[in-house]
């Protein structure tokens, strides 16, 4: 078993404490791998990226400590890079080792309004009321016509918490899963995914953050997965050097019990399946 994450977050961008910090946390959660990714800068001001300025730093601290530990743990430089209509391609950029792609809001071509999607529950409100005149079907639509587009135009690594969407939709408050349009753009997505050989991470950090009770994607959808052969990473999108492996032996358990044995993770400069 190797256990890993790519998927973190530090007082870079809107994570606590030093990317050190996450590190020696790592270490004595036996971690065998551990990948940074910061929200990459985004062209409109945000209380949640990393600035630009601080891009340099950022790789900066990452190589130091790739060497600082390199005896006692692979370390990775990543970002999580955010997809919308005239954004930066980070993927080959100096220093840059993966990128995990997200749909973290969409914007409103009318009003030039970015709106949230994996906000609170009233941002949420307001992007469905505002933004889809309360239309769902066109919510879902939007959100992962996005996604497509990404994963056409400028495929990263990994995809980030796929049905974030219903990160404010406990007890079905605006939507029910078995919805057939639902169902349809999901589908349609993990296709666009198997032909570009992306990953789907499950996100166990939803749960950490007490918005949902199980992890991103639902289980129905990593069924989908495993029978269209798509790999799966697993990831703990930690804001806290604490929580780097929160709800990961649940995460595991619920892999093996549909049959997922297997995650695709960098491992010794390679992308390579590890068993679970
Ligand atoms: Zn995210
Ligand atoms: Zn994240």
């Amino acid at each position: 078993m190797t256990k890993s994450t790519f998927h973190s977050h530090s007082r870079f961008d809107d994570g606590q404490e030093e990317l050190e910090a996450y590190i020696e946390s790592a270490l004595t959660k036996n971690f065998q791998v551990f990948g940074f990714s910061a929200h990459a800068p985004v062209n409109f001001e945000t209380d949640w990226t990393m600035p630009l300025e601080s891009f340099e730093e950022y790789i900066d601290t990452t190589k130091f400590l790739k060497e600082k530990y390199k005896d006692k743990i692979e370390i990775y430089t990543g970002l999580e890079t955010d997809y919308y209509p005239g954004c930066t391609d980070w993927r080959r950029k100096k220093g840059i080792e993966y990128t995990i792609g997200a749909v973290h809001f969409l914007l409103d071509e009318q009003t030039g309004k970015y709106l949230p999607l994996d906000g609170t529950r009233e941002e949420f409100e307001e992007t469905l009321e505002y933004g889809f005149r309360n239309d769902i079907h066109a919510l879902f639509k939007a959100y992962f016509s996005q996604i497509r587009e990404m994963l056409m135009k400028m495929p990263p690594n990994i995809v980030a918490h796929l049905d974030v969407i219903r990160k404010n939709n406990s007890g079905n408050t605006f939507f029910d899963e078995d919805d057939k349009v639902y169902r349809e753009e999901v589908l349609k997505t993990l296709d666009i995914i198997s032909l570009t050989n992306t990953i789907v991470e499950v996100n166990t950090g939803g749960i950490s953050r007490g918005y949902v009770s199980t992890p991103y994607p639902s289980i129905w959808v990593l069924e989908a997965c495993r029978d269209m052969d798509i790999p799966i990473m697993v990831n703990s999108d930690s804001h806290h050097p604490d929580s780097i492996d929160f709800y990961y032996d649940e995460a595991y358990a619920i892999l093996k019990s549909i049959g997922i044995n297997k995650q695709r993770i960098l491992y010794k400069n390679e992308w390579c399946d590890v068993s679970l």
